[in-house]
């Protein structure tokens, strides 16, 4: 469908003039694609980034998550002068850092 562009009616696609007011329709006129010169913003979105990148970027996060409990605990032992729960907290953390960031 063609609306003519003097009078707004809508007209046959084939129809050269328009049936209403009788102007000759400017066929050549199409809706301008879709606004595309905003379309490299896009890519900048954090939502664009690939599933890939996304895992790499959790991966890092759980590791830091991991270090940090390590210093916590490192520190908590060293307040507490015992370090037998460091131990633990290491072999915990290790085995989840093993399995998760393999
Ligand atoms: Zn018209």
């Amino acid at each position: 469908m063609i609306i003519c562009n003097k009078c707004g009616s809508p007209n046959e696609d084939s129809a050269r003039f328009c049936a209403k007011c009788r102007k000759k329709i400017q066929s050549s006129w199409s809706p301008p694609p879709e606004t595309a010169a905003f379309r490299p913003l896009d890519s900048f979105r954090p939502s664009r980034l690939s599933g890939a990148q996304r895992r790499e970027f959790a991966r890092m996060v759980e590791a830091w998550v991991y270090a940090l409990i390590l210093l916590f605990s490192a520190v908590a032992c060293q307040l507490k002068g015992q370090w037998w729960p460091m131990w633990v907290v290491l072999a915990v953390v290790g085995l989840a850092a093993l399995v998760r960031l393999r």
